[in-house]
């Protein structure tokens, strides 16, 4: 059976590769007689795979020493709320950027935590672009800025990282390893694995040691960042098949060439997508602003609500997966995240162009 084009948002394409690969060792991985699944999770056989997945991560996105990294679970949605309850003490405030839903959903648990701030917001333009930020805004309470990569929603990717003296704390769930990261900017990153990292189930966190050095023995015990990095994210029962896939996923990678090489493809990926919008004349409207666009979900409208709906259907008939906007805001959304071949991209401008 050949594959589908799958421009699904999350989760989304893996790499055929790697799916090959856990295929292979599906009934007995390294000579074990057993799955990964099936091992447990105190064996040196699932600690090598767990350990070689942080040193994997580690080297494609040169993490410091300085920093930890961590397997949670609850995805991106509990990192909204374990972010305010480790980093947000009662007399400092968490500033928000919003760019778009996930933002206000980080903001509205962190709310529910202690004090916040929106520092920046691009929501009356119905988020079609990333704000510039002004820094001076950012008060002495600060705890940190949180803000959103990439708005998987939106379609805008942020292009640069501001320089602050407070903590930066980044959702990256769906542009993680998309390009090469000054991580020493950053206080602490967190992703959801179901774009460019694996399959759902894990969620990394890259968090600046000195940030989680305090004690805070009133958080429940897997609340607390420091659970995880004291025991290695093993304090209890970790995703170790979703662990097993982001290790795979991880030589993928680097077999790839590393993030440069990574970014010089989504880029080019990109560029197919926007020129069809761009060369179309109006037919097809893109909802990012230009200086702000995503790398990895493109945003479309066509001229009516009738004409997305017969586009949409054309394309599922051509075998297009996963090309409808988000349920709130509607249009067209292409998620092209690394794992999605070129050559699935091209057939898509395409097809645009002949819908057209
Ligand atoms: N943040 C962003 C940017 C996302 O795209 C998503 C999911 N699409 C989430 C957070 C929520 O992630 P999860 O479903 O893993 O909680």
């Amino acid at each position: 059976m050949s594959r589908a084009f799958n421009f699904n948002a999350g989760p989304a394409a893996l790499p055929e590769v790697v799916l090959l690969e856990a295929q292979k060792h599906l009934l007995n991985f390294n000579g074990t007689g057993m799955s990964v699944m099936e091992l447990s999770h105190r064996s040196k056989d699932y600690e090598e795979v767990h350990n070689s997945a942080q040193s994997q991560l580690r080297k494609l996105l040169q993490i410091p020493d300085n920093y930890e990294i961590l397997f949670v679970q609850g995805g991106a949605s509990l990192q909204f709320s374990m972010v305010p309850m480790n980093l947000l003490s009662e007399d400092k405030t968490g500033y928000y950027v919003l760019t778009g839903a996930w933002s206000e959903k980080a903001l509205k648990e962190a709310q529910k935590v202690g004090n916040t701030k929106i520092l920046a917001s691009t929501k009356e333009e119905n988020y079609r672009s990333i704000p510039q930020l002004d820094l001076d805004l950012l008060q002495e309470d600060a705890a940190y800025l949180h803000i959103t990569s990439n708005n998987t929603i939106y379609g805008t990717q942020w292009q640069s990282f501001p320089d602050l003296k407070v903590p930066l704390i980044a959702d990256m769930s769906s542009d993680i390893l998309s390009r090469p990261l000054d991580i020493s900017k950053f206080g602490l990153i967190y992703a959801g694995a179901q774009k460019n990292l694996g399959p759902s189930g894990v969620t990394v966190v890259i968090v600046k040691k000195d940030l989680i050095s305090e004690p805070l023995d009133h958080l429940p015990t897997m609340l607390n960042y420091q659970t995880f990095s004291k025991n290695n994210s093993l304090y209890n029962t970790p995703p170790t098949f979703a662990i097993y896939l982001l290790k795979l996923v991880l030589d993928w990678v680097e077999n790839e060439g590393g993030l440069a090489a990574l970014e010089r493809k989504n880029i080019e990926k990109a560029k197919y997508l926007y020129d069809a919008i761009d060369e179309s004349d109006g037919f097809f409207k893109g909802h990012a602003s230009k200086e702000s666009r995503s790398n990895m979900n493109v945003t479309f409208t066509l001229p009516t609500e009738d004409d997305t709906k017969n586009f949409l259907d054309a394309a599922k008939k051509q075998g297009f997966i996963g090309l409808n906007g988000h349920r709130s805001v509607g249009g067209c959304r292409a998620s092209i995240y690394n794992a999605v071949p070129l050559e699935h991209v091209q057939r898509l401008a395409e097809f645009m162009k002949t819908y057209r």
